[in-house]
């Protein structure tokens, strides 16, 4: 058992450990309870949220107005299914559509099945609009991409783990290099559908695309029909600091992804949206989810947009995230050859630390002793993503943290 963990908290990892299947490998950190940006763990220690549930927590944790949103909904109805009409879903729709410019949202539970709604939207768009035979439209999707967990998407991922052992997969995908246009035109035939890509590659290490790419993107699949279907359920909703990540590549996709932040912390609900000539592909029977649209979540979504709009979440991340970014380029310029790279936009920063010099597990790790809440990707790299409702001034503090943890790691090494 890890020494960090006090006698209430080893109870806990242990349940876990003895019942719990063992398909994570969590921080030693035994939550509590948490408001806003801090944590506390079970023995009562204080913790800054710094990772912000991968982006799930963007309005902070138990946000007021949305917890009071629930509650309200909570004495009415929470859960009836799809196969009646409600009084909330049809407002959040409207609001979503609005806030992202689509005519049409489809409504989820997690990232991943909205991701699969958009596969489905797009070969069945494939077959019936663009012509490609039944069963033989092609996805092009990016090589380190991340976009969910279900057998169909990792049968997608270039990443060995997520793969070994699931397959057989489903076909009717093929890989281009993210940023690299050349790749997209290789990997293309007559057969192909869509595009589905993240604007930033969040789990491969919050990788930017090359200056132009998305705009060079947005033309070749206008020119060749095929749909462009972005995946923002971690970059979304303000994160980078726009609303969403495509409007900092000046284009608008044909299709849109959101989770995790849609959720406003409370809960899983995610959505894909598109125009008419490419949703009324579906219609009734054709897909569905018992828990998606449901009274509850679209009360909770509807409120956590309007605080994302009332409280200028937005536009505290833009002025936010450049803070941020220089405070952890203060903490690089100090690391020497520990940190080889720090990148990122709005308030979502990766620190990519040089396997040779450093343990991204272990940093993370110690920072977590050190009252920082972050989580490691990809082996190499410290991912910040706080709550979009942090203040400079705890940024300041964690950034600190994380200066003070740095130097005691290289006193300890060099
Ligand atoms: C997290 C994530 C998903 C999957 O969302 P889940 O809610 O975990 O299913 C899909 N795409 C991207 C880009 C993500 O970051």
């Amino acid at each position: 058992m890890d020494s960090q963990v006090g006698p209430g908290s080893q109870d806990f990892v242990a349940l876990e450990a003895r019942f719990g299947a063992r398909n994570y490998h969590p921080v030693p950190v035994v939550v509590d309870r948490a408001l806003d940006c801090l944590v506390w763990d079970v023995e009562g220690r204080e913790y800054i949220d710094m990772m912000g549930a991968y982006s799930a927590v963007s309005h902070g944790h138990l946000h007021p107005r949305v917890v009071a949103a629930a509650q309200r909904q909570l004495h009415k109805v929470a859960v009836t299914s799809r196969a009646y009409h409600g009084n909330t879903l049809g407002p959040f729709l409207a609001k979503l559509c609005t806030l992202a410019g689509f005519e049409r949202a489809l409504p989820m539970n997690t990232g991943a099945e909205a991701v699969e709604t958009a596969i489905k939207c797009a070969r069945r768009w494939g077959h019936r609009v663009k012509g490609i035979p039944d069963g033989q439209a092609e996805i092009l999707v990016a090589r380190n991409n991340f976009h969910g967990r279900t057998t169909t998407i990792v049968g997608f991922s270039s990443e060995p783990e997520y793969r070994a052992g699931f397959g057989p997969f489903a076909p009717g995908f093929r890989h281009f290099d993210f940023g690299d246009m050349a790749s997209v035109r290789a990997a293309a035939t007559p057969n192909t559908c869509a595009v589905l890509v993240e604007p930033i590659q969040g789990e491969a290490g919050v990788v930017l695309p090359p200056p132009g790419f998305f705009a060079e993107l947005r033309d070749w699949c206008t020119a060749h029909r095929v749909l462009l279907v972005d995946d923002e359920v971690q970059a979304g909703l303000g994160r980078t600091g726009k609303w969403f990540a495509f409007e900092h590549e000046g284009i608008r996709p044909d299709a849109l992804i959101l989770g995790k932040a849609l959720g406003a912390g409370l809960l899983p609900v995610s959505a894909f949206l598109a125009d008419a000539p490419v949703m009324d592909v579906f219609d009734p029977g054709s897909h569905g989810s018992t828990f998606g649209g449901n009274a509850l979540a679209a009360a909770v979504a509807l409120e956590g947009l309007r605080v994302l709009e009332d409280e200028r979440l937005v536009e505290r991340a833009a002025q936010l995230g450049p803070h941020l970014m220089q405070r952890l380029q203060e903490v690089q310029q100090a690391a020497g050859p520990l940190i080889r790279d720090v990148r990122g936009r709005g308030l979502w920063v990766g620190v990519d630390i040089d396997p040779a010099h450093g343990n991204a597990r272990r940093l993370v790790e110690q920072l977590a002793r050190n009252g920082v809440l972050s989580k490691e990707t990809h082996e190499t790299v410290i991912r910040f993503a706080p709550p979009l409702t942090i203040s400079a001034a705890l940024i300041d503090r964690a950034t600190a943290i994380f200066r003070d943890t740095v130097a005691a790691w290289r006193a300890g090494r060099d």
